[in-house]
Parts: C-alpha cells; structure tokens; sequence
C-alpha cells in the first residue's frame, strides 16, 4: 500500500500567486512520485488554480444543501471530484467549538456522500492519550454502520493536539504506543500528525504509520519535498 502524506495548507497562502507558486514547486516532485499519494489539503477558493493537485477539504458541513451560510457540503466537495475530507481537526474542534456529536454528523454525510474521511484526534497536554483517543473515536464513529460507504474507507491520524504547530513533535516511539492503541480497534489506515518536518518524518513510518498530515512544513516547499523523499526511500 502506498503511504499517503496530505498537506494542511490550513488558511495559507494568503494570496492566489503564492499559492499557486508554492503547488508549482512541490509538484515537480510529486509528479514523479510512484510510492507515496500526495494530498493538498488547500483552502477551497484556491482548489481551481490547482488543476493538476490531488486535492483534499479541509472540513465539510453535515448536511447536503440549504441555508448554512458558509458552510461547504460533502455533496459538493465530492461534485468536484475530490474524494478526501479532513474532519474533526483540534483547530476546529478547539476555535471553532467543533463537539464530538457535531464531528460524528459530518463523518456520516461524508461517508454517505462516498467521500474518504480523514478523522482527526488527540490529547492535549497533560491528557491521557488512550481515554482520550478512545473516547473521540467510540462518539465520533458512533452508528456510522449505516453510511452508504463504509468504516474501512475511514483515515485516521493520531495528531496530539500539544505537538501541533509548535514544534515540539511527538517521539515517533511514543506515537507508536498510540499506533498500537488505535490499531487494537480499528484496522484502518493510520496516519501521524504533528510539527512533522524533514528530519522526523521517515520515523513515524518506520514504526507502522500509514501515512502523515504535515502542517506548517507543508507550506515550506524545500522542507515538504524532503518529507515526501524520506517517506518515499
Ligand atoms: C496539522 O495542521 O494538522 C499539523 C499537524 O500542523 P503542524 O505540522 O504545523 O504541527
């Protein structure tokens, strides 16, 4: 299976010409990748001066049409012909007061829209990561055995909240306890997120991770192509 590494461009660029420049320079690498599945995971305004991307949302909303001002539909994203969605992240869950019940809606539709969900938890600092993560995933996923596509098209990625954006990345040998845990319920693709860089990327795939979901290193051209290499040797 090839690993599958997804660039949360978060809400970066801030202008179409960098955005656009920045896909440019990655993609040369990209193109010629045959072992790993590059994802940009772009802010939706940018996504049609993206032609030759794979692209990913980075959130949706739960229902299909209507009067949600500003909210996107998994029906939409998927119109477009983008098959992934980002759900669940901890800015979303912590700045824009995303709960578990509203995560576990948004998961349904994406599924039932045929979309690949890439569900995001973690702990915060000080948490303990089982208790958490367990508990994110049994409300998160709860009742999803009635969607129109099913759990095994379901992406997880382990991001501990404390490791996000600042820096200070998770040892790939504590990761991979959670790996462990999360692997003992669910038998999905498991991805690792989290200040991952140049220098710590290949660890996490060296202990089992299916994939990874780089932040900030993913709008550093240099720095995401050499993830792409270490993930790809
Ligand atoms: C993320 O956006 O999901 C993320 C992990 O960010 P960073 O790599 O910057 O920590």
């Amino acid at each position: 299976m090839k690993s599958l590494i997804i660039a949360n461009w978060k809400m970066n660029p801030s202008i179409k010409k960098e955005a656009e420049q920045l896909f440019k320079d990655v993609f040369r690498v990209i193109k010629k990748t045959k072992t790993v599945d590059v994802l940009i995971a772009a802010p939706f305004v940018w996504w049609p001066f993206l032609k030759k991307a794979k692209l990913c949302a980075q959130n949706c909303f739960w229902e299909e049409k209507g009067p949600y001002t500003g909210e996107i539909s998994p029906k939409m994203i998927k119109d477009l012909g983008v098959e992934y969605v980002i759900i669940g992240h901890s800015e979303r869950r912590n700045k824009f007061g995303e709960t578990d019940e509203m995560i576990n809606k948004k998961i349904k539709a994406a599924l039932s829209a045929e979309l690949i969900p890439i569900l995001c938890v973690g702990e915060k600092k000080g948490e303990d990561a089982e208790e958490v993560i367990g508990r994110q995933l049994r409300e998160d996923l709860d009742g999803i055995e009635n969607c129109k596509s099913g759990i095994e098209n379901l992406i997880i990625a382990y991001e501990p909240v404390w490791a996000i954006g600042t820096g200070d990345f998770c040892e790939s040998c504590d990761a991979e306890k959670v790996l462990n845990f999360i692997k003992s319920k669910y038998n999905n693709q498991i991805i690792y997120g989290g200040s991952v860089n140049g220098e710590n990327s290949k660890g996490y795939i060296d202990v089992g991770f299916n994939g990874l979901l780089p932040g900030g290193a993913s709008l550093k051209a240099d720095e995401f192509i050499k993830i792409i290499e270490n993930v790809q040797n």
